[in-house]
């Protein structure tokens, strides 16, 4: 079989995810055959370099030999069962491996991103309705992004993703953002937001507000967009001294993309709740936990008859599978000096893109660990210069997924320095071109 055909009887049956379908007119899609380390190799035998790691997923590239023998062996025991009432060795190991890394006390298990999202919100607003308070709002960033889900979509803020569905979502309070990664901007921004706090937390009827979510560093899907770790603890400090909780999504930005184990670790403080995802498998299975402390714990923890348990659950909590597969990403980053490596393809790969700046069409360049972004200047988004980078990508050898004007890489973390040298030459190359090329 061709990519072609594949692809033809793909769109009889299939509908695929963030597309508009209608695209696959004049845009082919690529089916894949097979993975290996960063590529990915199609019907055909063409091979792609995957510089987004499967939409931030994978961390040590595709059919990586020591996370396939690791669910193996979990297949020949046990695939699935009820976690509620029982439980299984490795959701064991790994609740205490996650506790001690993060420093926080109890997890609790989700099945993909978004639902983790949902959980921390419900836990949140939950705790304080167990203390005798109910409030009903949140605190959100501008630009922020936390799935896809009604309760995650209301608590973010890509246009793109919301606008569609504004009447049927929660109201939600939503926070500014610094312009920039720099000290100015940062307490620019935090002056704005204890005004926000102030006028918001203290109503005549007692504080509204549950918690702040935020994801820390970089957001992602937001396009990209950084901020310091001084403006993360600057937040912090304003929970705290307000008396609302901190939800931090590390979903996108956990286990080493910034450069740090989790990104909190950087502004050196402590979240209420901590949101995993993504590269918790290692980009193998879904997967999602929300890690909480001791005092939101306790405040569920009484006689049955109190009604205070938290009773979500999913059919797929805790799986086993995929809880092995996150207790052999946990394995690769004890066994081996992942994030010392990374530090220096991170800072390989900040050296190589200093010549974008000399193309016209870029406006700016940054870096966070292991994502890199180099935006354009903003162009109509209806001339999807990105997509012609895109394009451009796939005809050669990479798999580069622009979000609007923002190119960007997030590689898995085994690239070699030579595969970081072609990444960046076909996305140099690419950007070139959308000089005078628009889409269609
Ligand atoms: C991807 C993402 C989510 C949603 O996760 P899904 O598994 O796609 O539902 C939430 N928050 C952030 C920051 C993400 O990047």
């Amino acid at each position: 079989m061709n990519n072609w055909e594949v692809m033809e009887r793909d769109l009889k049956v299939n509908w695929h995810p963030c597309t508009q379908m209608k695209d696959h007119q004049i845009l082919p899609m690529i089916p894949i055959r097979r993975g290996e380390g960063v590529y990915l190799e199609d019907f055909e035998g063409n091979r792609y370099i995957d510089a987004i790691s499967s939409w931030w997923v994978n961390l040590f590239g595709h059919r990586n030999p020591y996370i396939n023998r690791k669910i193996k062996e979990q297949l020949e025991e046990l695939e699935h069962i009820i976690f509620a009432g029982f439980t299984h060795w490795g959701a064991v190991r790994l609740g205490e491996r996650i506790t001690q890394l993060t420093g926080l006390d109890k997890v609790f298990y989700g099945d993909n991103g978004s639902s983790a999202v949902e959980i921390a919100l419900k836990m949140s607003f939950h705790y304080w309705k167990n203390r005798g308070e109910t409030r009903p709002l949140f605190f959100s960033l501008e630009n922020s992004y936390h799935g896809e889900t009604i309760g995650a979509l209301s608590v973010g803020d890509v246009g793109l993703y919301k606008e569609t569905y504004r009447e049927i979502l929660l109201e939600n309070r939503t926070l500014p953002i610094p312009a920039d990664q720099s000290e100015e901007e940062t307490v620019k921004a935090l002056t704005q937001i204890r005004q926000i706090f102030e006028r918001e937390t203290q109503t005549p009827t007692g504080n509204p507000i549950s918690a702040l979510i935020m994801e820390p560093l970089v957001q992602c899907a937001g396009y990209m967009k950084m901020h310091s770790p001084q403006f993360v603890a600057g937040l912090a400090q304003l929970c705290r001294e307000f008396n609302i909780h901190l939800i931090l999504d590390e979903i996108a930005v956990g286990f080493g993309r910034t450069g740090t184990l989790f990104a909190f670790q950087q502004a050196d403080i402590k979240p209420d709740f901590l949101c995993l995802s993504k590269g918790l498998t290692g980009g193998y299975l879904p997967l999602s936990l929300v890690v909480t402390t001791d005092e939101v714990y306790q405040a569920f923890y009484c006689d049955y008859k109190e009604m205070k348990a938290f009773l979500h659950s999913h059919s797929y909590t805790g799986n086993p599978l995929a809880v092995a597969a996150a207790n052999a990403t946990l394995d690769i980053f004890e066994t081996q000096p992942v994030l010392e490596e990374n530090r220096k393809k991170s800072q390989y790969i900040w050296e190589k893109i200093q010549k974008f700046k000399e193309l016209p069409n870029v406006k700016e360049i940054r870096q966070t660990g292991m994502i890199t972004a180099i935006e354009m200047i903003p162009y109509p988004w209806q001339e999807r210069r990105g997509l012609v980078v895109y394009q451009y990508g796939l005809q050669n050898g990479v798999l580069l997924r622009p979000l609007g004007n923002v190119i960007y890489f997030m590689p898995p973390y085994v690239i070699d320095y030579s595969e970081i040298d072609q990444m960046i030459e076909v996305a140099y190359r690419g950007i070139e071109l959308a000089q005078t090329q628009k889409w269609g």
